[in-house]
């Protein structure tokens, strides 16, 4: 009960790793300025934010499960989204470029990530970012954020041949890290991937549930959260 009552009380972690969308960078606002452009480019309705971002869970959910490669969940959303599955591989991820494009374009971090990653730098820690989304997009999403900082290990599931929550992503991302699990420590916004996953390793998790955003229905009614990044602090 202690922990759960004193979430605050400074951590010590050896290795201390973030999720990035969601956690550090604010995906949802930046998918949504991307889908109401593409919505506009394309000649379709306005308003589909909830739609697509049903389609994008879908898909990613099963690109997180194997079943279909990373390049493929793009094409499959984007040919659920149009209304056409005739589109050829090649068209669909060229129209998902579109959407990609504004995505890119509205990439900000939360103003608490960034001292985030450097309080956990100066605590002594190995620091990483340990990411479902594709390497490249992901070290640049960072980059262009201001978050890529010296120190800080881009971790991304594409790299690692195996997304969250499967147990090979925890564990060859420490390895990567050269962190061993017990005193290694996940925060992020996702209950499954970020939380139940991290513990399932080994790890700790600790779920972030940022301010307006409703918890999981999954997750123990005291199980303890975090609003900000804020929140943590690491002891030397
Ligand atoms: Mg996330």
């Amino acid at each position: 009960m202690t922990g759960m009552s004193r979430p605050l009380a400074p951590h010590h972690a050896h290795a201390v790793l973030f999720d990035l969308d969601g956690t550090l960078v604010d995906h949802a606002a930046a998918a949504r300025a991307g889908v109401d452009q593409w919505c506009v480019e394309l000649g379709l309705p306005a308003g589909q934010w909830n739609r697509w971002r049903k389609i994008e869970r879908r898909w990613f959910t099963r690109f997180e499960r194997r079943q279909i490669s990373h390049l493929g969940q793009r094409v499959e959303r984007a040919r659920e989204f149009l209304g056409r599955p005739d589109l050829s591989e090649e068209e669909a991820l060229r129209l998902y470029e579109r959407y990609l494009a504004v995505y890119r374009a509205n990439w900000r971090a939360y103003d608490d990530a960034r001292p985030a990653l450097e309080s956990a730098l100066v605590s002594g820690a190995t620091v990483g970012v340990l990411t479902n989304g594709a390497l490249s997009m992901q070290t640049a999403k960072l980059e262009r954020t201001g978050l890529l900082l010296d120190g800080v290990v881009v971790l991304a599931a594409t790299d690692l041949a195996a997304a969250k929550p499967q147990p090979e992503a925890y564990a060859t991302a420490l390895a990567r890290l050269g962190a061993e699990a017990a005193g290694s420590v996940l925060i992020g916004d996702d209950w499954i991937n970020d939380v139940v996953g991290a513990r399932r390793a080994g790890m700790r998790g600790m779920y972030l549930v940022r301010e307006g955003l409703r918890r999981d229905r999954r997750a123990p009614v005291d199980e303890p959260v975090i609003a900000s990044l804020a929140e943590l602090e690491w002891a030397r």
